[in-house]
């Protein structure tokens, strides 16, 4: 779609002079000449953070050792931090624990879905044996669901969906479970989480969400939508750095049924006892397995301390005005080029990125990054561009589309560019 943008980079200034978010921008590190629109794959630095690295490592581990898995609060960290970013998905205090990668939780999350269902009275809803999912998803997901099937046998297996509206027909009586990613990664495409929870559990089955692309970019509400577990990351939106520990909701009702099979001691009724054979504890401990990286988990609470002082409802409207921009400006000043949205239009079906296709997307988006835009680039053909509205301006907006502009219209972007490990 081509559309004519009568906008300036003067109406951009200006509307970031009125952004109530603009002040937060302060709180993060971020480099000179770097407009950075990946977000949604790493967070940029909280600057609080290097000030609490700082202290872990040289007080509480240098100074104070083994002591401060109590005097430091260390072994309560996984829950402290959970209680923190409940507010931000619509849980309760309790109900969320910070742990593990998003891989494992999910894994954990499915295996006590199967397990509800396998314990079920009723034969029909015991004999249930498919997870549900997209094959669109993110491919860990499907990798850990298909893992699980597999070692489990007994005919359990993944059934990949191609269009949401298939959905309907694949929760069927076989669906144990549907597994779904709120916001898929490479589109943006936001799923109608209580609809399609409502269609699950109308059909027997058990709704799990993956709010990776989610949580701390868009407002969740997981007990309205009657969600059944749901898991996501901490260092994407949430600014929790590189590698930071996910989180695993279950909750109070799922609580008490709740087992997996990953049962390490962080999850024993009493760790200390050292007890022979697995006693699992009450409550959302349950989702714990092993010690964790105790350096990494407490930078998380830098990430998610900047969300206490706006509101989710705040940073949803300033990304979809910086998504509607973003789109509006491309469509204008790049006319012309090959380039196809494949995220909604529909601001209910979209989360907080926008996302182009390109013939030589991986390209222009290495030039991109050469000139300082940071996007990113995923099969196929798709160029990233991820908004955080705690640290992105509406100048650096149509900055980022100015450059856009000038390397596809000078046609600088070497299409023989090298993939690199990590794209
Ligand atoms: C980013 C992402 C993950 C990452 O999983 P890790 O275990 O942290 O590597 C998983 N699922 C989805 C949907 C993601 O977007």
């Amino acid at each position: 779609m081509t559309t004519t943008s009568t906008l300036t980079r003067a109406d951009c200034l200006a509307r970031d002079a009125r952004d109530p978010l603009r002040a937060l921008r302060a709180r993060f590190e971020l480099p000179p000449g770097i407009i950075y629109l990946d977000g949604n794959s790493l967070g940029a630095r909280p600057k609080a953070a290097l000030a609490r690295a700082q202290e872990v490592v040289a007080q509480e581990w240098g100074q104070d050792l083994i002591k401060s898995w109590n005097s430091a609060g260390w072994f309560d960290l996984p829950k402290r931090l959970g209680d923190r970013l409940a507010p931000l998905v619509g849980a309760q205090a309790g109900e969320v624990v910070v742990t593990d990668s998003t891989s494992l939780n999910l894994f954990k999350a499915l295996a006590a879905a199967l397990q509800i269902q396998a314990a079920s009275p009723d034969p029909q809803t015991a004999a249930r044996r498919t997870i549900v999912t997209e094959r669109s998803n993110f491919p860990t997901d499907i990798y850990m669901a298909e893992g699980l099937a597999q070692w489990l046998g007994r005919g359990y297996r993944v059934r990949l969906v191609d269009a949401v509206e298939e959905l309907a027909d694949a929760v069927d009586a076989n669906c144990a479970v549907l597994m779904l990613t709120h916001v898929n990664y490479r589109t943006g495409y936001q799923h109608d989480m209580a609809g399609l929870t409502r269609l699950a559990h109308a059909r027997g089955a058990l709704a799990v969400w993956d709010l990776a692309h989610s949580a701390g970019a868009v407002p969740l509400d997981l007990h309205g939508a009657e969600a059944d577990f749901a898991v996501g990351c901490t260092y994407k939106y949430l600014n929790g750095g590189p590698g930071a520990p996910a989180f695993i909701w279950v909750p109070r009702r799922h609580q008490a049924a709740f087992a997996h099979p990953l049962t390490g001691w962080w999850s024993h009724a009493q760790p200390f006892a050292m007890a022979h054979g697995f006693a699992a504890c009450e409550g959302i401990g349950r989702a714990l397995c092993g010690t964790q990286p105790v350096v990494s988990l407490a930078l998380v609470e830098c990430g998610l301390e900047v969300f206490e002082e706006t509101s989710m409802d705040a940073i949803r409207a300033k990304s979809l005005a910086l998504t509607d921009l973003f789109i509006e400006l491309v469509e204008s000043h790049c006319a012309g080029h090959p380039l196809g949205l494949v995220t909604p239009r529909e601001h209910a079906r979209r989360g907080s990125q926008a996302s182009f296709t390109h013939p030589h997307g991986y390209a222009v988006m290495q030039a991109l990054i050469g000139r300082g835009v940071i996007g990113d680039y995923r099969e196929p053909a798709i160029m990233r561009f991820g908004f955080t509205p705690l640290y992105t301006s509406f100048a650096d907006v149509w900055d980022a589309v100015a450059i856009l502009k000038d390397i596809l219209d000078s046609q600088a972007y070497d299409i023989r560019a090298e993939r690199s490990a990590v794209t």
